[in-house]
């Protein structure tokens, strides 16, 4: 079979491009369609948008919600609480915008079929914590992807986007995008007048604790790609806060969540020996962090730093006390229930580990650093705010727009706005879409041109893994090994081996310095160059192929402001062993990068923290 005979191109105009249909991705989709009515208005998504994303397998409480109708939190509230976890550094503009617009998206998403618990006593919605509620979930996917395709011109499914393109007349506007079907090999180019990246987060960016026969079995998806940060860096869009990655700690080998467990079970830690250990580092994190240590909650990775260190000091493993929350038979049940609706792996890991909650107490761990905007960590794109509240200088455009014309974003892609979520992540889907169309009605005929030199190039650029193979294959020494590509997964592997001990992952105990930064850089430099000769045996591997590119430039680009960064802001997170301590004179700031791709450089500089709510 001609290999490309099947590489057909495919034109597809839009003016408006959602790249990635997940909870963000369907919330641009579903706005963009209520303010452009006369729109065509097309999503694009690597799996289908029925069961993809983050939230694919279903969740068991929504995360983010105000409950402002009953008075229980504003969003002022929110603010201080994400500002508080981020240890003093969030865009506090995006993230009071998304706080206001909340709720209604959660009251959306009810309308629309998502079963919410209602607290019997109150008839509210049924709270798990302060911010989250309790849903049955197990089809909030397609509850919400249900929405998002009534809403669009046209969905594309199983198309990776690979790449954005720029528009042939003015420097720094997006035109549109390339990627490929990744069942029958279609070359797709998309016109569009906006494109909303909507593209998810970063697993296997560093080594996991699962490898080998578990090296699927990851906190965050391990479909969740980077594409989010390398299509807008790869266009020398500017990001923020890619230093700041997440740990999580989690049950032991399934990843299994744990805040239904403390909020609602009202379980606890404790050492090896069955005793507190938190209060043993309180003084020595006082001496990292100053009075971060005093707030209310303790920031998530404060927590972290008070397990590792305990785990360091030879009192390991931790363990969550389930024993006495489990003889509440209702209380057993919402335990398992917790994992079924979300993560069944961790019940199937327990059961096959002989472990029964009710008699014996589960052992937790920190899980390897994963890059996302979203959850309790802040790294992405760095993005216009809305003009009502921004400050002057958080403006340049459209509210989501980054520092790209016509280039938006929302959910984990958007940097600076921690503890968004699943409901956050739709609400600044909205938000970003209804900018887009506003941006897209100012612009009037003035629309963006495609040049055919450019995705042309880009044609044979994607395909080449595919032919790296078919001519390398002729020369395979010993079952996979050929001295003229790499594999996917190879290259995979070597990424996030760097990452792992150059850049603060699980086997250096998260720490890092200059020294080895230094070396990282390299490293991934010499990757880079590898990277050409990718082989790739089929189309899957082809995908595979281009989500190694995607993660190796994330890779590259939390490795930069890394190193930019000299403080340890977030002990727990990562420690910057030359910078060990916390350092708000130098460094109560956002960092900022530039890729510029012609000269593989970056550039970096501060941007100020402004503190709007009090
Ligand atoms: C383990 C886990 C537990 C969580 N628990 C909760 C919880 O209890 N409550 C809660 O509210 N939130 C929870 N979240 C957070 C929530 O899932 C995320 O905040 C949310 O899904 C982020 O939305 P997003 O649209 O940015 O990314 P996603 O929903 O992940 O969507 C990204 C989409 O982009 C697609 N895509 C990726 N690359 C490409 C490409 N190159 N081309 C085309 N398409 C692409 C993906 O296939 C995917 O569909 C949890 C997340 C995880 C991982």
């Amino acid at each position: 079979m001609g290999l490309f005979t099947r590489n057909k191109t495919i034109f597809v105009e839009s003016d408006i491009l959602v790249i990635g249909g997940g909870m963000a991705g369907c919330g641009a989709t579903y706005e963009s369609r209520y303010w452009g009515r006369d729109l065509n208005i097309v999503c694009v998504e690597k799996a289908n948008i029925e069961r993809s994303g983050a939230v694919a397998q279903g969740l068991y409480a929504i995360n983010c919600y105000m409950g402002m109708q009953w008075g229980e939190n504003q969003p002022e509230d929110h603010v201080r609480y994400a500002r508080n976890d981020l240890m003093g550094l969030v865009r506090e503009d995006l993230g009071y915008d998304i706080a206001r617009h909340v709720d209604s998206t959660v009251h959306k998403f009810e309308e629309w079929g998502l079963p919410i618990m209602k607290d019997p006593k109150t008839g509210r919605y049924q709270r798990e914590g302060k911010w989250q509620i309790m849903i049955h979930g197990e089809s909030f996917k397609p509850i919400v992807a249900e929405a998002a395709r009534k809403a669009a011109s046209k969905i594309y499914n199983r198309i990776m986007v690979t790449h954005l393109l720029m528009d042939k007349t003015k420097p720094n506007r997006v035109a549109g995008a390339v990627g490929f079907n990744v069942r029958s090999g279609e070359f797709y180019v998309f016109r569009a007048k906006a494109v909303i990246v909507t593209a998810g987060g970063a697993s296997h960016i560093y080594k996991p604790r699962s490898t080998g026969e578990g090296m699927g079995r990851t906190w965050y998806a391990p479909w969740s790609s980077a594409s989010a940060y390398a299509l807008p860096i790869q266009v020398g869009a500017k990001m923020t806060q890619m230093e700041n990655r997440i740990v999580l700690t989690r049950f032991k080998d399934g990843y299994g969540p744990v805040g239904a467990y403390f909020l609602h079970l009202k379980t606890y830690t404790e050492n090896a020996y069955g005793d507190e250990y938190e209060s043993n580092w309180y003084e020595q994190t006082k001496e990292l962090v100053g009075d971060y240590i005093d707030r209310h909650p303790v920031p998530t990775c404060l927590r972290n730093h008070a397990i590792l260190e305990e785990v360091k000091a030879g009192r390991g493993p931790i363990r969550m006390v389930t024993k006495e929350a489990f003889a509440d038979p209702h209380l057993e049940t919402i335990g398992w229930e917790n994992f079924l609706g979300m993560t069944i792996g961790q019940a199937v890991v327990w059961a096959s580990q002989n472990i029964d909650p009710k008699h014996t107490n589960p052992e937790l761990t920190t899980s390897e650093p994963y890059v996302m905007g979203s959850h309790a960590t802040c790294s992405g794109a760095w993005a216009s705010g809305p003009e009502d509240y921004a400050p002057a200088e958080y403006q340049w455009g459209y509210n989501r727009m980054m520092t790209v014309d016509g280039l938006f974003g929302a959910g984990d892609t958007i940097g600076g706005t921690a503890h968004k979520f699943s409901s956050g992540s739709f609400a600044e889907g909205r938000i970003a879409a209804k900018a887009a169309v506003r941006y897209i009605k100012d612009m009037g005929k003035n629309q963006p041109e495609l040049s055919e030199s450019e995705y042309e190039g880009l044609k044979k650029v994607i395909f080449q893994p595919l032919e790296n193979y078919q001519v390398g294959r002729n020369e395979i020494v010993a079952g996979t090994v050929s001295p003229s590509y790499i594999l996917p997964l190879h290259g995979l592997q070597r990424l996030e081996k760097i990452m792992d001990e150059y850049v603060g992952g699980i086997s250096a105990h998260y720490m890092t310095n200059s020294p080895m930064l230094t070396r990282g850089i390299e490293l991934l430099d010499m990757l880079k160059e590898d990277l050409v000769h990718l082989g790739a045996e089929d189309l899957h591997q082809l995908m595979r192929a281009w989500e190694l590119n995607h993660r190796l430039l994330a890779s590259q680009c939390v490795t930069q402001h890394t190193m930019f960064r000299e403080e340890t802001r977030w002990p727990g997170y990562y420690y910057r062993a030359d910078h060990p301590k916390l350092d708000d004179k130098d460094w109560h700031c956002f960092t900022l990068s530039r890729y510029e791709a012609e000269s593989e450089s970056w550039e970096m500089e501060k941007a100020p923290v402004y503190h709007i709510i009090d």
